[in-house]
């Protein structure tokens, strides 16, 4: 398999609320701090950090899926 080194998938967690959290979850999305007025994780919003590709939604490998098939300029490169 190829290897890439510039892109890159970004992920952040999201409330459900869909505003971005960046409070310290727990590995099953509760927020680990109870006063720090999180909601927790609703979703994930990932984007891709070499075209505009972006996509929200949960589980995690899912997007991670949806990234590594996308269609941006490297993937035209190794996938034709
Ligand atoms: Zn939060
Ligand atoms: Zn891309």
């Amino acid at each position: 398999m190829p290897r890439h080194t510039v892109r890159r998938m970004l992920i952040q967690s999201r409330h459900p609320d869909k505003t971005a959290c960046s409070h310290r979850l727990t590995s099953s999305g509760k927020p680990r701090d109870p006063e720090s007025g999180c909601a927790g994780r609703g979703d994930y919003l990932a984007r891709c950090t070499t075209c505009t590709w972006s996509s929200t939604g949960s589980p995690r490998t899912s997007l991670e899926y949806a990234w590594s098939t996308h269609a941006c300029a490297d993937h035209q490169e190794t996938l034709s």
